[in-house]
């Protein structure tokens, strides 16, 4: 747990959440501001900055968080099918216009238009 990280006391219940998803490594819960009909977050349990950190040891994780997109979409209300589907965003770094420096991945999905942030939503 990194002191100051609001993703980390999300983790730690130090901060409420609406929580959609837990398991030993991993924990999704709505967006607090979304951005989409559908805006779940995905996260590590264990406290990373971005995946410009990441290395090889930390496959095992990443492919369960990547496998899991599916499932928590399909279960949130996002649609099935070519004519329903999602988009998947991973900021990372100032650059890349990471606010939260605690690794996050977004599933943004529902019916369009999608009201938000261009560099969400676009
Ligand atoms: P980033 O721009 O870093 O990729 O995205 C950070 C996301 O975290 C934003 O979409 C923002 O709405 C969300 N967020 C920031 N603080 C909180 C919080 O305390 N709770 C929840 N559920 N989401 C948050
Ligand atoms: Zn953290």
């Amino acid at each position: 747990m990194s002191e100051n990280c609001i993703f980390c006391k999300i983790v730690a219940n130090e901060l409420p959440s609406k929580k959609v998803y837990e398991d030993d490594d991993l924990l999704a819960f709505l967006d607090i501001s979304p951005l989409a009909p559908v805006h779940i977050l995905v996260i590590p349990k264990h406290h990373i900055v971005s995946l410009q950190d990441v290395t090889d040891s930390d496959q095992p994780w990443l492919g369960k968080m990547m496998a899991l997109v599916p499932k928590l979409a399909a279960e949130n209300g996002c649609e099935p099918g070519p004519d329903g589907g999602f988009r998947i965003v991973v900021n990372s770094g100032q650059h890349g216009g990471q606010e939260v420096d605690h690794l996050h991945l977004h599933i943004l999905g529902g019916p369009r238009p999608w009201s938000g942030r261009a560099s969400l939503t676009a």
